[in-house]
């Protein structure tokens, strides 16, 4: 015999007698329902109506001057919809052509709720999958449906994760100059506003507008016109330096982190980790790059500096082998690169067993619905460790409205079902997306540095 489901056999009292919830006597009210005769059914109790996809589509703006890709989610539910973030700010038009010429397709006509069974089926639905723009799109589509969720359950993402774990959420915010009297300044001025904790950089990434030397590549016309200079032995000395004189000046009350970027190669980046053992960093974020993740054993067992790693990975998977082997501390997903905030969770909680905390990556380049989805996992999860801090221009918040916000270095949520942040499709259109995508860097004699 064919399986069917209960919901056209049996009626409702048959289901609820069977749970337990329909014996006689129950809750003393002598009745054959759970609730009584002649009481109506909480609205706890009645569960939800089905409601359905009607459409996926891609919204592109650029606000704040960094390309941004935002999903709606429409539903077959007269006004809900729901809004993820599937930034890919250097491959935004791909992202865009993902979104409404495949996930709509094969989305439209399906059920809301089911938001594991959605990831798990768009995620094979290429066949190949784990790279970057499909991956973006799943993660608008993930954080579009608990945004609908929340919204149908009248409560904030983050009490559907478990409610909270901390009244706010901590940041970090960067400071950095072309040199240590610079970078001091830059700290105390960013401590003035209430963090406590401090990414600091020298001359940007890998001391990039540190120097000002004109590099050999240049002068033999080798490369692009806008191709990045970096010197990593310069960069390498300077950091060391860097640590010492903020550390001096700014006292020990301070948190400090730094990210080299990838940008080095693996023995010189251990060598430099070593020296700044003494000045207690935070951490050290992407010490290698994913190329390279089979020196990070050998970076563990050479210092006890905490570590940050996997901003650049594309795969769930690929942090697997290195939390269970603890060779780092914070997990720095790109949440809106990663799927979403379904993968995210559990990576996190995977984290848990080993005291390996959160790092979320937040850049520019993700949306004010993307940074809501970081905030929402942060309030919820135990093993939180640190959020990239944001801020919103004026025409950013004239396009996203509810967006998270910063006080005294505390991130916080606001309390709208979902994820709390809308937009003014009107105001997104005023602000194209761009094509322009490069951001080589490159070593004296032309060759390409990997991030
Ligand atoms: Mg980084």
């Amino acid at each position: 015999m064919k399986y069917q489901s209960n919901e056209t056999n049996e009626n409702r009292r048959d289901i609820l007698k069977k749970i337990g919830l329909g014996s006689a006597g129950l809750f003393g009210l002598g009745t054959n329902s759970a609730f009584g005769k002649d009481k109506e059914t909480p609205a706890y109790a009645k569960g939800m109506s089905k409601v359905t996809i009607t459409s996926v589509k891609a919204i592109a703006t650029a606000p704040q001057g960094s390309n941004l890709i935002v999903v709606k989610v429409e539903t077959s539910e007269p006004g809900l919809y729901g809004l993820g973030c599937a930034t890919f700010t250097q491959r935004a038009v791909a992202v865009v052509a993902a979104i409404n010429s495949y996930l709509h397709d094969f989305c439209v006509g399906k059920d809301v709720d089911n938001i594991e069974d959605m990831w798990q089926s768009v995620y094979v639905s290429s066949y190949w999958r784990n790279g970057p723009v499909l991956n973006n799109a799943i993660s608008g589509l993930d954080q579009a449906l608990w945004d609908i969720k929340g919204k149908r359950a009248g409560m904030p993402v983050y009490q559907l994760l478990g409610g909270k774990s901390r009244f706010a959420i901590p940041c970090y915010t960067h400071a950095s100059g072309n040199t240590p009297e610079e970078t001091i300044e830059s700290v105390k001025k960013i401590q003035e506003r209430g963090f406590k904790y401090i990414r600091i950089q020298q001359g940007g990434y890998g001391a990039v507008t540190a120097i000002n030397q004109q590099p050999d590549f240049k002068a033999a016309g080798f490369g692009g016109a806008t191709d990045n200079y970096m010197n990593q032995q310069y960069y390498l000395k300077s950091v060391p330096l860097m640590f010492e004189a903020v550390r001096k000046a700014c006292g020990e009350e301070v948190e400090l982190l730094h990210d080299i970027h990838e940008r080095v190669n693996p023995m010189d980046a251990i060598n430099m980790i070593k020296k700044l053992e003494e000045f207690r960093p935070f951490f050290i974020e992407d010490p290698l790059s994913p190329e390279n993740m089979k020196w990070f054993k050998q970076l563990r067992a050479s210092t006890t500096v905490p570590l940050a790693m996997g901003e650049l990975f594309n795969n769930i998977n690929e942090f697997v082998e290195p939390m269970i082997n603890q060779w780092f501390d914070f997990i720095r997903i790109h949440v809106s690169q990663i799927g979403g905030i379904t993968p995210a969770m559990k990576v996190a909680r995977l984290g848990e067993w080993f005291n390996i905390r959160t790092a979320w990556h937040g850049p520019g380049d993700v949306s004010p619905v993307g940074h809501s989805a970081h905030a929402h996992i942060d309030m919820a999860i135990w093993n939180f460790g640190i959020q990239e801090a944001v801020s919103f221009n004026e025409k950013m918040q004239e396009v996203f409205s509810g967006c998270p916000t910063m006080n005294q270095g505390y991130m916080s949520v606001n309390e709208a079902p979902g994820l709390g942040v809308d937009i003014n499709e009107k105001e997104a259109a005023k602000y194209p997306i761009g094509t322009k995508s490069n951001w080589q860097v490159r070593k004296d004699d032309g060759t390409i540095i990997r991030p």
